[in-house]
């Protein structure tokens, strides 16, 4: 019989040092393809956050004053770096969420994206400058750092979404204390010791690893100048709140229930590969994933009999064998509560095609295993229509006409995502015009902005006003000061006593 991998200790990562105080609690982590426990993270005390901003504090003045061009050039070491260990990132990222390993590798892709922006900060920080706006006076604005800033992360992006944050952050200046998901924890002090690899001084970069306990302190600890925020809504919504009372800059990206339109004339195969890919990738846990089908007209009854029989041959097993398209749901705990929503559809009246409720995988009989699911029929009153399910079960509603359609995506709580797919520009350009959704695809069924968009959605996905990443990143990340300038040689002789106009 094969030994058991030894349990490790997963601690944090302060001032350039893994640490674990003793003491401290600790979460156990699992393999969730074989349900091994693999880990325990550390759960960090107030005084372990308190002593994470401390550095992050002490390393900030030495941090903002360095050019920015230096400052790039340590990112792009972390850039060359990210790409040597791309697939030691994978790994980790696979044996703790589950996703399939090529699918971890794109997710570490996408991360190294934000990063190769972050490298162009000394242009990005570049202000602005008009002479003369009054006689021998000029005026500038530039954009400075604001000081320690934090990072919350959700469990199912563990090395995109905290680079979503950080590499702008500390670019632009900040130190910054990145707090992840205690359920897939590893993956942040590799990110963490390439960082120190690259050369970014000590306190630049920390992980506390933690849960509220955490979070609470670093809203409330008065060092702490902003907020980044990525998870479910209510705790975005909570994120935002607790921040704003305590005076910080926030953005916190909630929850999602992101639709596909399809009209009649839409490429059937074409469509059904794309929801196929957007529903069941990453067992649906993808905050851009498509978990509702709009199916105007005839396109349900050419579609549906595709999506069952492919829902039906999924190939899904231990994201680390190559061949996978599906792994695990992430904890035991997620898998039964998607298992409640399937249930609830059924006694709701929805049809259920595809029950992917006892899949169990040959060999890996302990892991988190579920089928790819699927309803016809779901109607706008239903649970499983309404609220956000996160796994691998895909919701079709019959729709009369492109007006119907809209009107139930823009009545949704959520406005993470969505899609349309037709072959009429008519169609589409009305679409992107009048849908209420941050981010569209046109014939894209997960429409991720590229580094230098910014992502965000509308409605119940988004607290605060700035998107993640891109120009908006930059400006979260830093304040504006405008300067204005003359010297003694151009200053009249006497006080004004009146607004001052331009001369
Ligand atoms: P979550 O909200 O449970 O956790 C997110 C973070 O908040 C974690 O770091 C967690 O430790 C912390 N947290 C959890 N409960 C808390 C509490 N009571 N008080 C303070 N902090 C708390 O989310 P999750 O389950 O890890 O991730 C899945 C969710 O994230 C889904 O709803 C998904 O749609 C969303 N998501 C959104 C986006 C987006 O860009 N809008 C991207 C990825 C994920």
């Amino acid at each position: 019989m094969k030994d058991a991998a030894p349990i490790v200790s997963i601690g944090h990562y302060i001032c350039g040092q893994i640490t674990a105080p003793d003491g401290e609690v600790t979460q156990a982590v699992h393999n969730p393809a074989t349900g091994e426990h693999t880990g325990n993270v550390s759960l960090a005390t107030v005084e372990t956050v308190d002593a994470a901003v401390a550095a992050a504090k002490a390393a900030f003045p030495k941090w903002s004053n360095t050019p920015p061009i230096r400052r790039a050039r340590l990112m792009n070491n972390f850039l060359a770096l990210v790409r040597q260990h791309k697939d030691d990132l994978a790994r980790a990222i696979t044996v703790e969420h589950g996703k399939v390993f090529t699918d971890a590798q794109g997710e570490v892709e996408r991360g190294i994206d934000i990063i190769e922006f972050a490298c162009g900060i000394p242009q990005l920080l570049k202000g602005d400058y008009t002479e003369q706006v009054s006689t021998c006076m000029d005026d500038w604005t530039t954009r400075q750092a604001l000081g320690v800033v934090a990072g919350i992360t959700p469990f199912n992006f563990p090395v995109m979404v905290p680079m979503w944050m950080f590499p702008i952050a500390i670019a632009a200046g900040n130190t910054f204390i990145l707090k992840p998901s205690p359920t897939d924890p590893s993956a942040s002090l590799l990110y963490a010791d390439l960082m120190k690899q690259a050369g970014f001084p000590d306190g630049v970069f920390n992980v506390v690893q933690g849960d509220k306990v955490a979070v609470d302190e670093l809203l409330e600890n008065d060092d702490v100048k902003a907020v980044s925020f990525v998870g479910s809504t209510p705790i975005a919504n909570y994120i935002y709140e607790i921040g704003a009372r305590h005076g910080k800059r926030v953005q916190a990206l909630g929850g999602a229930k992101n639709h596909m339109l399809v009209m009649p004339d839409a490429d059937m195969n074409k469509t059904a590969d794309a929801l196929i890919g957007a529903a069941y990738g990453s067992a649906g846990e993808r905050c851009m994933a498509i978990s509702v089908a709009l199916l105007v007209g005839d396109a349900a009854d050419k579609l549906m009999p595709v999506l069952k029989e492919r829902a039906e041959t999924l190939k899904i097993k231990n994201g680390l064998e190559l061949d996978a398209e599906m792994g695990p749901i992430v904890t035991a705990a997620a898998r039964d509560r998607i298992k409640g929503y399937i249930d609830s559809g059924i006694e709701e009246g929805a049809d259920l095609l595809v029950d992917g409720r006892d899949y169990t995988v040959e060999g890996h009989e302990g892991g988190y295993f579920l089928g790819g699911t699927l309803f016809d029929n779901v109607t706008p009153d239903m649970k499983i229509y309404r609220e956000e399910i996160f796994g691998p079960v895909l919701a079709c509603v019959r729709v009369a006409s492109f007006a119907e359609g809209l009107q139930l995506i823009n009545d949704h709580e959520f406005g993470n995502g969505v899609s349309l797919f037709t072959r009429d520009g008519n169609v589409a350009r009305e679409f992107g015009k009048q849908v209420q959704v941050g981010m569209v695809g046109v014939n894209v069924p997960i429409p991720v902005p590229m580094a230098w968009h910014g992502f965000g959605g509308w409605k119940k996905s988004l607290f605060g006003d700035m998107h993640a990443y891109g120009e908006e990143g930059v400006r979260f990340y830093t304040k504006q000061k405008s300067i204005m300038q003359r010297w003694p040689e151009s200053i009249s002789d006497g006080a004004e006593f009146v607004m001052p106009t331009a001369k």
